[in-house]
C-alpha cells in the first residue's frame, strides 16, 4: 500500500474494506477482547427480540381466533396468557441484555478511539521530517484524522456495522425459511425492490466519497483559521493586526467552499432517493395484495397472514438492513482507509545500520547540491566543506541564503539532491538513523518549547534517560536562565504556557531562546549547532552568551549561524553564504581583512551601525 501507487491506482472498495477490517479486528482483539463478548450478547438478544415479534404475535391471533369460534375455549384462554407472558418476558430479557451490552460498548469505545488516536500521533512523529513541511502529507493527515474519527466512528463504529451486517444476515434467514413454508412466491417481489434500493445507496455512497476527498484539503485550510490561528498562540498579533477580519474573510471563503462541495452532493444524490422510495411503495402494495388474497382463499390463517405481514416487513428490512450495512460498512471503510495510508506512508529517506563510531567526528560536505521537493531551483549547490572535530564554525549570509537548509541537510532532515555528506569518512545515508541525530544538539531558530514544566523542556533532550536534575541546572546556568528559573512560583517544576496550567508561566522570548539552549546543552551531543541562538535576546544577554561560548560548548563540534558578526569572532572559521553556495570561507582576520569581500562589507557595515548608534 505505498503511497505512490495510491496515486496512479486507486484501490478498490473490496479491498479498502478488507485492509480495514483486518486492522479493525486485529486492533480490537489486541486491546479489548470483551468487545467481541459483547457483540454476541448483543446478538443473542436481539435474535430472542424478533422471534418475540414474528412468532408469539401468529400463535396469540390464531388462538383469539379460535377462541372467538368457540372452540375448546378454556384450552385457548390457557395458551393466549401464556403467549402473552411469554412475549413480555421475551422483551424484558432482550431489552435488558441490549442495554448492558451497548452501555459496555459505549465506554469500550472511547479507549479505543484513544489507541487510533495515539497511533496517528505516533506516526506524525516518527515519519521522516520532510514529510511534515509536504503540503500532500498534511492533507493526507487531515484526510486520516477525519476518515478514522467521524466519519468512519473508529474501530467501534466499524465493528458495529459487522454486528448489524451479521444480525441482518440471521434475519434474513428466518424470514425466507418461513417464506418458504407459508408464502414463496413474496420472495421474488422482495429480493427485486432490495435490489432497486441497493443499487441507489451504492450511487449515493460513491458522491459521498467523491466529496470526501475534495474536502480534505477545505477542512485543513479552514481548520488552520478557525483552530490555528484562533488559538491563544496568536493571541497578540490577531488583536493588533486585526487577525479576526482576516479569519472571518479567509473562513468564509473556505466555509463556502465546503457548504457548495455538500450542495453538489445533495443535487446529484436526490434522483436516487427518489428511485429507492419508489421501489419501497410498490413492494408494499403487490405483497399485502398477494398475501390478502392468500388469506380470503383460506390458504393462510390469520396467524399466519399476522406473521407473514410482519416477516415480509422484517424480509425487506433485513435485505435493505444488508445493503446498508454492505454499504455503511464500505464506506467507512474507504474513509478510514484513508488512515492505513498515513500509517504506511512511505519514509521518505533510506535507513541505513552502520553505527557511529566513539570519539572525534570530521564532518565533510563534498559537492552537495540540494532543492526543496517539488522545488524547480536549487537552493543549495556545489557546497564544498571540512569540519574537524572540535571546530567552531561561523555561518553567515543573508535571509534566503540557505544557512538553515545546510544544517537541515547535516541533521538528515532532508537528504542531499547531488554529492555527499560525509562523517568519519562513512557517507550519512548509511549510518542508522537514530544513532545518527544523538550526534547532534541543535537549536533552531523556530524551536519550539512544550507545556510541560521548565524542568522537562530542558531534559527532553535526553528523554529516554531519567532525568539529571544537576545536569538541568548547569544547562540553566550556562544559558543565563538559573536565577530567573529560581525566581518561577514553583521553580523549576513550573510548567510553561497555560495550556495545561493555569498557573503556568509564559516566558519572555529571551527566555525561551535561554531554555531551548539548556535543552541543546543538556543533550551533550558531540555536535553544536546554534541556528540564531542570539536572535530573541538583549545585548547583555547575548554577549553574556558569546563571552560564554567557549564554555557553552567545550571541546565540541559546534556550528553557529548568526546575523551578529561580531560573535564570529569566537569561532575558529567562517562560512559566507550567498548565491546558493559558500563564496568565502576563512578566518575572522583573513576575511574582514579581503578588498571587496562580502563578509568585510558586512562587517564594516554592522561596525558602522553600531559606532552610529553609540554616538
Ligand atoms: P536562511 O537560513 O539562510 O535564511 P533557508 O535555508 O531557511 O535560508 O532558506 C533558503 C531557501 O529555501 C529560501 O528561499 C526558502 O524560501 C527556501 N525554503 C526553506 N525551507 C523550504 C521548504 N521547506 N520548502 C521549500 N523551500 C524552502
Amino acid at each position: 500500500m505505498q503511497n505512490s501507487e495510491n496515486k496512479e491506482k486507486k484501490p478498490g472498495l473490496i479491498f479498502m474494506t478488507r485492509q480495514v477490517m483486518k486492522y479493525v479486528f486485529k486492533t480490537a482483539w489486541r486491546e479489548k477482547k470483551i468487545v467481541f463478548f459483547l457483540y454476541f450478547i448483543k446478538l443473542i438478544a436481539d435474535i430472542f427480540g424478533e422471534f418475540k415479534l414474528l412468532l408469539l404475535p401468529k400463535l396469540l391471533v390464531d388462538e383469539i381466533v379460535a377462541i372467538s369460534n368457540g372452540a375448546g375455549t378454556e384450552e385457548h384462554l390457557r395458551n393466549a396468557v401464556l403467549y402473552v407472558v411469554l412475549t413480555a418476558a421475551a422483551e424484558l430479557i432482550s431489552r435488558v441484555l441490549v442495554n448492558i451490552a451497548d452501555s459496555s460498548l459505549a465506554y469500550e469505545a472511547v479507549y479505543l478511539d484513544r489507541v487510533l488516536t495515539f497511533e496517528l500521533a505516533e506516526k506524525s512523529m516518527e515519519m521522516d521530517f520532510q514529510h511534515t513541511e509536504d503540503p500532500e502529507v498534511l492533507d493526507q493527515r487531515k484526510r486520516a484524522e477525519e476518515g478514522i474519527s467521524w466519519y468512519s466512528g473508529g474501530v467501534i463504529g466499524m465493528l458495529r456495522c459487522c454486528y448489524y451486517l451479521t444480525y441482518n444476515i440471521a434475519l434474513m434467514f428466518t424470514a425466507i425459511t418461513l417464506f418458504i413454508f407459508y408464502c414463496p412466491l413474496i420472495l421474488p417481489v422482495q429480493i427485486i425492490g432490495m435490489g432497486i434500493v441497493t443499487y441507489c445507496n451504492f450511487r449515493k455512497q460513491r458522491i459521498a466519497t467523491e466529496a470526501f476527498m475534495k474536502l480534505g484539503k477545505v477542512n485543513r485550510i479552514f481548520g488552520y483559521y478557525l483552530f490555528e490561528v484562533a488559538s491563544q498562540k496568536y493571541g497578540k498579533d490577531t488583536r493588533l493586526y486585526d487577525g479576526s477580519g482576516l479569519i472571518d474573510n479567509r473562513s468564509k471563503i473556505f466555509g463556502d467552499q465546503s457548504v457548495q462541495i455538500f450542495k453538489e452532493q445533495a443535487v446529484s444524490s436526490v434522483k436516487f432517493d427518489y428511485g429507492s422510495n419508489l421501489a419501497n411503495a410498490l413492494r408494499d402494495a403487490i405483497s399485502y395484495f398477494y398475501m390478502g388474497y392468500k388469506t380470503l382463499q383460506g390458504v393462510l390463517t390469520l396467524g399466519d397472514f399476522t406473521m407473514c405481514v410482519s416477516a415480509a416487513s422484517r424480509l425487506f428490512q433485513s435485505l435493505l438492513g444488508i445493503g446498508r450495512n454492505i454499504q455503511d460498512l464500505t464506506e467507512k471503510c474507504s474513509y478510514a482507509y484513508q488512515f492505513l495510508v498515513y500509517l504506511d506512508y512511505p519514509d521518505a529517506l533510506s535507513k541505513g545500520n552502520t553505527a557511529i563510531k566513539k570519539g572525534e567526528h570530521e564532518i565533510v560536505f563534498e559537492n552537495v547540491s540540494f532543492k526543496y521537493p517539488r522545488a524547480e531551483e536549487y537552493v543549495l549547490k556545489n557546497i564544498n566543506i571540512k569540519i574537524k572535530s572540535g571546530e567552531h564554525l561561523s555561518i553567515v549570509g543573508l535571509n534566503g541564503a540557505g544557512k538553515t537548509t545546510f544544517i537541515k541537510l547535516l541533521c538528515r532532515l532532508y537528504d542531499v539532491n547531488e554529492g555527499r555528506i560525509l562523517i568519519d569518512g562513512v557517507d550519512i545515508r548509511e549510518y542508522s538513523m537514530e544513532e545518527y541525530r544523538k550526534l547532534f544538539s541543535v537549536v533552531f531558530q523556530d524551536f519550539r518549547l512544550f507545556a510541560f514544566s521548565l524542568k522537562d523542556n530542558v531534559a527532553m533532550g535526553r528523554a529516554d534517560d531519567e532525568v539529571d536534575e544537576t545536569a538541568v541546572t548547569d544547562a540553566l546556568k550556562l544559558s543565563g536562565l538559573y536565577e530567573d528559573a529560581v525566581k518561577l512560583d514553583e521553580g523549576l517544576n513550573t510548567r510553561l504556557f497555560k495550556s495545561f496550567d493555569e498557573h503556568g508561566t509564559e516566558l519572555s522570548g529571551g527566555q525561551q531562546q535561554k531554555t531551548a539552549i539548556s535543552r541543546a546543552l543538556y543533550r551533550n551531543a558531540p555536535v553544536v549547532i546554534l541556528d540564531e541562538p542570539t536572535a530573541a535576546l538583549d545585548p547583555l544577554a547575548e554577549y553574556e552568551i558569546y563571552k560564554k561560548f567557549d564554555t557553552l560548548v567545550g571541546g565540541k563540534t559546534a556550528i553557529y549561524i548568526s546575523h551578529r558578526l561580531s560573535s564570529c569572532k569566537f569561532c575558529d572559521r567562517i562560512a559566507v553564504f550567498s548565491e546558493n553556495t559558500i563564496k568565502e570561507y576563512g578566518t575572522h582576520d583573513e576575511l574582514v581583512r579581503r578588498e571587496n569581500g562580502i563578509y568585510a562589507e558586512m562587517f564594516a557595515a554592522q561596525a558602522q551601525y553600531y559606532i552610529d548608534a553609540a554616538s
